[in-house]
């Protein structure tokens, strides 16, 4: 049944309906083979994920959170090699992760903005190369999995630089091709299907490459990438279903 729902019903109605999966998973999924950091559910395996033409990968998804490799390389290195959880800050999240919104939500330390272009849960709707915020507003700033869909992508980190406060960090995820020197951008390249087949999705409009830091440090910032799927080491990699190809992007304006 869960096959079923995956490949059929989009991301975002999933997402809602996520609710339902909380209540079944540890019927069909329950085991102690694996584990979800963020959820700390336990399972005998994880759900597929794959979609627009991208291969499909095995054993991935939370079968009770709904978070993918990425939530969870995040969640653990934001858990064991920072102070988010615990220390007060004013924070901007945008477009934010459904796994994530309503936890964050519940932490009584963060004061917490959502923003978003199309949704309208979000506090507010704006796009980010153009932000409704005075400078040094915000003491951290997540933005995953945003920029690979933005037009102009050097004015989208330069807002977010001067968003943040001189000491503030940021979280900026993207997908990358690790096998690419160069971000891979043609503005030809218009049609869904030629996206999918440059960019990996048809609503991204470039594929960034191992250049990617240094268009971050072209703004301001000082940016660094995490391995966190190879610091936990084999077996956690395994156990928390960690891809090689998830890592955290951190930013920090000084
Ligand atoms: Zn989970």
């Amino acid at each position: 049944m869960f096959h079923f729902l995956l490949r059929t019903i989009p991301r975002p109605i999933l997402i809602r309906l996520s609710y339902i999966f909380s209540f079944f998973s540890p019927v069909f999924y329950g085991g102690n083979k694996y584990e979800c950091p963020v959820c700390e559910g336990k399972f005998r395996k994880m759900l597929p994920y794959g979609y627009d033409g991208s291969a499909k990968r095995e054993n991935v998804l939370c079968p009770k959170c709904l978070t993918l490799e990425r939530h969870r390389v995040l969640w653990l290195y934001l858990k064991e090699q920072t102070d988010f959880f615990s220390k007060p800050r004013k924070m901007l999240h945008i477009a934010p992760e459904q796994p994530f919104l309503g936890r964050f939500r519940k932490m009584k330390h963060l004061d917490l903005t959502t923003a978003d272009l199309f949704s309208p849960l979000a506090d507010v709707k704006c796009d980010i190369q153009e932000m409704p915020f005075e400078d040094n507003t915000f003491d951290v700033i997540f933005c995953n999995h945003v920029l690979e869909h933005v037009d102009d992508d050097k004015k989208a980190m330069g807002e977010l630089y001067r968003v943040m406060k001189p000491g503030g960090f940021g979280i900026f995820q993207v997908p990358i091709d690790y096998k690419r020197e160069t971000t891979h951008e043609d503005p030809s390249i218009t049609s869904e299907e030629d996206r999918v087949k440059h960019y990996w999705q048809k609503d991204h409009v470039r594929l960034y490459g191992l250049d990617y830091l240094s268009k971050l440090e072209a703004v301001g910032f000082k940016a660094t990438r995490i391995d966190v799927a190879n610091e936990v080491g084999s077996e956690l990699k395994d156990r928390y279903r960690l891809g090689d190809s998830d890592k955290v992007y951190r930013v920090d304006k000084l």
